[in-house]
This record gives C-alpha cells, structure tokens and sequence, in this order.
C-alpha cells in the first residue's frame, strides 16, 4: 500500500494539516527517509528500513507525473495483507508506554455515542439538553458479529495474582451485616492467613522461598487452602515444573497513606521475612537486633530513605500507569509528605511525564510552564510552593486567559480552507452559513444540523474551516468531535 502522495504534489490530500503559521504538512509525515536498518525509538513509532533501490512506480496526480518510492509505502506485513486481502497498516508497538495505553482502552468501556430519538413536528426541534447527553453504547455491525460468533475478545499470558499489602492487624476482613456475627469474622480474621502472613509462614517452613521478594512468591508457589488454613504451596509437586506463568502484584500505595506505603517500600526490599517483628528489624543495615518503631524508621535503618532514589524509583514505576494529572498529583503528595525529596531533580527527571497531556497540544517548553502552574495550584492548596524548593514562582496568569484570536487572520484563515474544499464540503458550509445569516436576521430560531458521511471524507476538515469563519464572524460556538454548537 502506497501513502499519497501527498504535499506539493497533492495538497487537499486527507492526511494534510497546517501548523500555526499555516504551513501544510503531512499529519501521517510521509514521505518517509530511505534507510538502511530499522531503528526502535524511544517511546516512538519505530522508523523501519526502506531501502534506496531505485524501485519506484510512476503515479498521474492531477496530471503530473509523480514518482513514488520506498519512502511512500504504508509500513504492512505480508502475511495479513495475504490473508485478509486487504491493506492493512501493521505499526509494531513495542514501547513500556504501549501498556498505559491499552489499559486505558480496557477501562474505556464500550463505544459510546451520545443520541436523541424525539418525534415532534417536523419543523420544531426539541432541545433537551440532558437527553442530549443520554450516553449509549454503540455496537457497530462488525463488533457485533464478533460478538455473536463468541469469538474471544481477550487472551492473557500470565495469571496475576494481588498481592495483600496491609499493617498488622488491619487486614480486609468481608461480612454481610444482616447475618454475620462481627465479633466471630474478626476472631476469625485474626487466625486466617492473608497471602502477606502466609508469606512469613512460608519462608519459616520453606528456608528456599527465602531467596525471593513477595512479589516474586507467585511466580514459584500457589495460594491455596492447606490442611490448616491458606497457604503458599510450591508449584508442580516435587518436579517444580510450571505450565501457567504468574505473576504477583502489590497494589499501588499513595504516599499520604504513611506506614502503609513505607511497609510497601520494605517488601520491595526484603527477602525471607517470617514475622512482623522480622519485617521491622534490620539487623543487616545498622547492627541494631530490636525491632524498630515503625516501618517508616526501619526504611530510614535501611538506607532507603537516603536521597531521591527512592521517589525516583517510585515515579519510574508511576509514570507508567498513571495519567499525568496522577503523577502532578502524586508529586504534590510527596513534596508535603515526603523526607529527604530532591523537587528538582525529580522535576527534572520526569518533567516530560508530568507535562505529557500539555504536551500534546504546545510545545515542550510550554507545555512544562502549563504543568508548574498546575502543581504550584495543588502546592497551594496545601499550603506550600515551588518558591520553598529552589524554583521561580511559575506565572500563574498565562493560562489563565488563552490568547483571543484575531477575527480577521481567522476569517482568512477560513476562507483559505473553503477554497481548497470539496463541492460536497463546500455545500455543507454555505448552507450552514446560510443558516446563520437567517438566524442572526430572524427568519431562524432555532435549528439543528446533520451531517453524516463515511470516515474520512473530510468532516473534520468542514468543520475546522467553519470553526474559522465563525470565529472571523465573532459568532460563539463549542466543538468537539461529533458536534459543533452555535449561538448567535
Ligand atoms: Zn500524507
């Protein structure tokens, strides 16, 4: 499959965008460089080898003459392309970040689209604002034959198991209220192992699982009900051969949580732990054979206090699962409730994580500047500021008001796109203007338009370059991906 081509040759091609100084630019950047290896970027799409063999094909783009190499191919896989007879475009996605993503899609929920059914007569429109914001689910024909076939969905190479993270006699414990005795569960509770003391009571009887962390356990033992309770149970019997890999997993703990989350910090970093007196103590670090007050101390005792490196570790862990409004929270936690915390260096670190969804619409520096401000809000909220931290007051005021654009470069700006439009682009714009003028002279009070056309035919682009005229008219409207909202 051949992109394009694009630019010069062909500027009202789809995939044509413009920047702020309205120069056009391919939004998929092709054609791409010849190269002779494939390179794996960092946290990018990867820049396969496209080799400079004088292979081309000849293309007629409103008359010319085109020619079209290795540097227009859509990057594809044969081997789909063969069995779906299809184009298929094939990006390998091998970046950590790639998870974040997918989680996000698998927490999503279903498609939704937002719609109305109302039967009124025909020349009246019945504006409900809260029915218009009735949330459906939307299946579309494909989706639902995969889904009838009973085709899966998902396929998963590990089982996970959670991992209990709890302080010492604050285990989850489950009841019914209408038919439990309270005081017998928690008697009960008291005896139950949790997969956290089961752990201690596997490393007293087993001496080998006390070369793992807890979170490794899973990987070598199953939970499972013993002869006297839960237990860790080596997997496989005596042969130790494993057909399911696993994995355990701590939940996460926020900082504010305290004790709780300086436990944490300790079962990250200690093997072999038979009891909670065991937990505290750390002989190994400091000589010191008594237990120490609280897990807090004992992280001190350890060494794991000392510096950044453990905020740091804990952002590295963090960026990866967190939305960067998380992670600007989850620093402002830290910078009050922390010790030992280098802000800047932490800052410096993961400023593009915490600046990420900024980033998407300005620059970096920018962008950066947008996510000081917004930490310097929760740092005041609590009190506190960057200014404490060897930072420059961020300027509170420039986000405040977004720069008001000029009704004139936008209206020209407008009509630059109109004059590139389709026909049935250029018909949908002058009626909806049309419309707006017998608004604003009255002969209109209200209206509602639809548009509908397949992916990719250039609604978008309609609606930008209305978005512009109106703009240059200094008519008020909203916008987002399915509707644009006008008042006059
Ligand atoms: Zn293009």
């Amino acid at each position: 499959m051949l992109h394009g081509p694009c630019g010069d040759h062909n500027p009202r091609c789809a995939c044509m965008s413009e920047d702020k100084d309205g120069r056009k630019f391919c939004s998929k950047k092709f054609p791409k460089a010849f190269r002779e290896t494939t390179i794996l970027g960092n946290n990018s799409y990867a820049e396969y080898r496209r080799r400079d063999n004088g292979v081309h094909i000849v293309k007629k783009i409103y008359g010319n003459d085109v020619i079209v190499d290795n540097r227009w191919v859509v990057p594809y896989n044969p081997v789909l392309s063969l069995k779906y007879h299809a184009h298929v475009n094939v990006e390998i996605c091998a970046s950590i970040k790639s998870i974040k993503y997918l989680y996000k899609y698998v927490y999503k929920g279903h498609d939704c689209a937002r719609m109305t059914i109302s039967v009124k007569d025909s020349n009246q429109i019945e504006h409900d604002e809260i029915k218009t914001y009735l949330n459906m689910r939307y299946v579309t024909p494909h989706e639902a034959f995969w889904r009838i076939f009973e085709f899966t969905l998902d396929e998963k190479s590990h089982a996970v198991t959670r991992l209990d993270v709890h302080l010492p006699n604050e285990q989850l414990v489950y009841y019914k209220p209408e038919n439990d005795n309270i005081r017998q569960r928690l008697s009960d509770a008291e005896l139950r192992n949790t997969t956290l003391t089961a752990w201690f009571e596997l490393n007293a009887r087993v001496p080998e699982a006390r070369t793992l962390y807890y979170y490794e356990i899973p990987e070598k033992y199953t939970y499972k009900k013993g002869a006297h309770g839960m237990i860790w149970d080596r997997k496989g019997g005596i042969t130790g051969m494993v057909n399911k890999p696993c994995l355990g997993r701590m939940y996460a703990i926020h900082p504010k949580q305290g004790e709780l989350f300086y436990l944490r910090m300790l079962l990250l970093h200690k093997k072999g732990v038979q009891s909670w007196e065991d937990l505290l103590t750390t002989e190994d670090f400091d000589g010191d054979s008594e237990p120490k007050e609280t897990f807090q101390d004992a992280c001190r005792a350890m060494g794991l206090l000392d510096g950044n490196v453990q905020w740091e570790a804990y952002f590295d862990e963090a960026k990866d699962y967190a939305t960067p409004f998380q992670l600007r929270e989850l620093f402002v936690a830290i910078i009050t409730h922390g010790e030992n915390v280098d802000v800047r260096a932490i800052w410096d670190r993961f400023k593009e994580d915490f600046a990420e969804d900024f980033s998407r619409n300005d620059a970096v520096e920018r962008a950066e500047r947008r996510a000081l401000v917004e930490i310097e809000k929760m740092l005041d909220n609590a009190g506190d500021s960057l200014t404490n931290y060897g930072f420059d007051k961020p300027n509170m005021a420039e986000f405040e008001n977004e720069k008001p654009w000029d009704p004139v470069e936008e209206m020209a700006r407008g009509n630059a796109m109109r004059r590139d439009m389709y026909p049935a682009q250029e018909r949908v714009v002058s009626f909806v203007l049309k419309k707006i003028e017998e608004l604003k002279n009255g002969t209109l009070t209200n209206g509602c338009i639809f548009i509908d056309g397949p992916g990719g035919c250039g609604k978008t682009y309609t609606y930008r370059t209305l978005c512009y005229l109106m703009r240059g008219m200094e008519i008020k409207w909203t916008y987002d991906a399915q509707n644009v909202r006008i008042a006059v």
